[in-house]
């Protein structure tokens, strides 16, 4: 992500802050790309209640990335307040990434919907499938809390599950759909790659939670889950090759210049760089995924298709 100078100061300012480190209260123009002077109706009207720090879409709304939201969830259970707010905040780094690639700038009417709901409810649980269907994202607000994704990280074998990697996986199935409405070319080349997407979902799914993935799925797949069907396969890759984006990016946000000729590599290159200085705080490897090169091949391809500044 960018790290952006204060308009009052200059001093650089961190996604997500409403504040510059000399008080000068800011707000990000998403389409500008730009911190600007925060005032009154120019914020998104979810600063004060979920900290968001974007400006609104028109005077006294909403931000584009909160007006996606058409189901808030049950506010009334303890900490629902945050985990809404954290939920948003993932949201809107996942919808600033996308938009420096070039979506969801010029074509605002066509966005996904987003449900935000709760596993948790006052006095009871309920089941919160999260997933895409048809441009309507369904997210389980439980997942942003730090304990359930560190607990549900190891149940899962999913080392870098995290609320970001949910948004970014439900938004590649919304962007798959238009890419296939909106790109030729794309799905033949998908298909070469991922296998055909019109093979029986629900039945390969069913097959994937009776018997487990495919032994060799780490030769091919980013996840086991990715080798369940192609869109999953899709999702997860796209997922993945957006937060390899945003590291790289991210990375020369900060100065520190990777090595490495493309995106991908230098990517790769702040992992590795990453795990170290994690290293030396005896932290664990905040990036321990191994490419293998069929992998690295998907993750091109996906990366090809979802930066759109290359074509246009
Ligand atoms: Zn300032
Ligand atoms: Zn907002």
């Amino acid at each position: 992500m960018d790290i952006l100078p204060c308009p009052a100061c200059g001093i650089r300012v961190f996604p997500e802050s409403s504040y510059c480190a000399n008080g000068h209260e800011v707000a990000y123009d998403p389409a500008l790309r730009e911190l600007v002077a925060a005032g009154g109706a120019g914020c998104c009207a979810n600063r004060d209640s979920l900290g968001c720090s974007w400006t609104a879409a028109a005077p006294g709304g909403l931000c584009l990335s909160c007006a996606t939201t058409t189901v808030v969830p049950d506010l009334s259970a303890p900490g629902a307040q945050e985990l809404h707010a954290a939920t948003e905040a993932a949201k809107r780094w996942v919808f600033n990434g996308l938009m420096r690639l070039g979506w969801f700038t010029s074509d605002t009417p066509n966005l996904p919907e987003f449900h935000l709901m709760s596993e948790k409810i006052e006095g009871r649980r309920q089941v919160v499938m999260m997933g895409h269907d048809d441009g309507l994202i369904t997210l389980n607000i439980m997942e942003a809390d730090p304990a359930t994704a560190i607990r549900r990280q190891q149940e899962f074998d999913e080392p870098i599950r995290s609320m970001i990697g949910h948004v970014r996986h439900e938004v590649a199935h919304f962007l798959f759909d238009r890419l296939g409405a909106e790109a030729p070319g794309f799905l033949p080349a998908f298909r070469q790659l991922m296998g055909d997407e019109r093979a029986d979902y629900g039945a390969a799914l069913e097959a994937y939670y009776d018997n487990g993935p495919d032994p060799a799925w780490q030769d091919s797949h980013i996840s086991a889950y990715a080798s369940a069907h192609p869109h999953e396969d899709w999702a997860e890759t796209a997922a993945h090759a957006l937060h390899l984006e945003d590291l790289a990016q991210s990375a020369a946000a900060l100065g520190l210049a990777p090595s490495g000729e493309g995106v991908l590599d230098r990517a790769q290159s702040a992992g590795v760089g990453l795990n170290h200085m994690c290293r030396a705080l005896g932290q664990p490897d905040p990036y321990p995924m191994v490419i293998s090169p069929a992998v690295r091949q998907k993750l091109d391809f996906a990366l090809g298709w979802l930066d759109r500044r290359l074509s246009s």
